[in-house]
């Protein structure tokens, strides 16, 4: 090194230092994250956001799982589900999201069904199920799962005698659009709220450009992706088989149930992503999207694009996506075509 370049070290240093705290700082200070466990997954919530900011959001969800959970006794669902056949006055909040999910079990021509709860507890009922029960029991608990059965009268509502309810497959999208909603009121611009594979971004993401979505590879390891989104103001939902289930005889038996047969969904699809505006919305068609497999969800899918939604579809080898993902998501897997359709 020359006697001038030494000269000139400290006052480069120094910018660059000065370089690195001018890029980083606005990251560095904003940028704050809660990671607990709670309604059955990992929920992360980050963003330019206080602690007390953050602990409010953890605490809102934690009360709403509370309310919606069908393995707590004492929740709202809990209540209905040991007494069925009664009279039930529900929250109007539990109303509401019943009612939407009814909507989405018309719609999904019961691929999604809320009263799936007498499979789900026979299937899944303390998580240590290793192999199937006997076709009678399945049989029988399917003659009691039926959205159709319902009755909600405003609030108010009646199943009929060993019945039950299940809000799993859309109460983490209705609880992400709760947390969205409660962090906007309080003026947060920048955040991710992540239940588990429901995905609710706010804004940009901190040092600016859209939210970058990872979408996991429904056939690696937890934290290899398929591809990335991009985003902001957006809802990303994911539903498949791959985090719960059990092996048995050589086949995976997931969480997912199909109310058409009462076993688990043997859907040709490997994942579904739902892409929209409310998570709610998202976490059901997910879970109906699944069900259905890939040809009844092709041929539902142009309908729902044209009110909104974005899917990606994953099958074996090949991903199909929504023309109007086209510039947004990105295939980083080798393994497997891409298709726009
Ligand atoms: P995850 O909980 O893994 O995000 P889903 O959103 O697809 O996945 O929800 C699955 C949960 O939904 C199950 O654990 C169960 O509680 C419930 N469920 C299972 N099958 C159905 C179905 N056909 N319709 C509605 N809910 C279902
Ligand atoms: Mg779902």
């Amino acid at each position: 090194m020359t006697r001038r370049s030494l000269l000139l070290l400290p006052v480069v240093l120094a910018a660059a230092i000065a370089g690195i705290l001018l890029f980083r700082a606005p990251d560095a200070e904003e940028l704050r994250e809660r990671r607990v466990f709670l309604m059955g997954t990992t929920v992360t919530v980050r963003g330019s956001l206080s602690e007390p900011l953050l602990d409010e959001t953890i605490a809102l969800l934690g009360a709403l799982e509370r309310r919606l959970s069908a393995h707590l006794d004492d929740s709202e669902i809990g209540r209905v589900n040991a007494d069925p056949s009664s009279e039930h006055p529900l929250s109007p909040e539990t109303a509401q999201v019943l009612a939407r999910a009814l909507y989405w079990a018309r719609r999904s021509d019961g691929a999604f069904d809320p009263t799936v709860r007498p499979l789900t507890l026979l299937w899944n009922g303390d998580g240590t199920r290793h192999r199937p029960p006997s076709p009678e029991a399945v049989a029988e608990a399917r003659r009691h799962v039926g959205w159709d059965r319902v009755r909600l009268d405003g609030d108010i509502l009646r199943l009929e005698p060993s019945m039950g309810l299940d809000l799993g497959g859309i109460a983490k999208g209705y609880g992400a659009d709760e947390a969205v909603r409660f962090l906007r009121d309080r003026g947060v611009t920048r955040a991710i709220v992540d239940l588990g594979g429901n995905v609710v971004v706010i804004g940009d993401r901190p040092g600016g450009g859209p939210w970058r979505i990872g979408i996991q590879d429904p056939q690696k390891e937890r934290g290899e992706r398929l591809g990335v989104l991009e985003g902001r103001d957006l809802s990303v939902v994911t539903s498949g088989n791959y985090e719960r289930f059990f092996d048995w005889e050589g086949k995976r038996w997931g969480h997912i149930v199909d109310p058409a047969t009462g076993w688990p969904s043997e859907s040709d699809l490997l994942s579904v992503t739902v892409v929209c505006e409310a998570s709610l919305d998202g976490d059901a068609l997910a879970t109906a999207l699944f069900v259905l497999g890939r040809e009844r969800a092709l041929s539902l899918k142009g309908e729902l694009e044209k009110e909104g939604y974005a899917f990606i579809l994953v099958g074996d080898g090949l991903v199909t996506i929504s023309p109007s993902l086209e510039s947004s998501f990105r295939l980083e897997s080798t393994e497997y075509d891409l298709e726009t359709r």
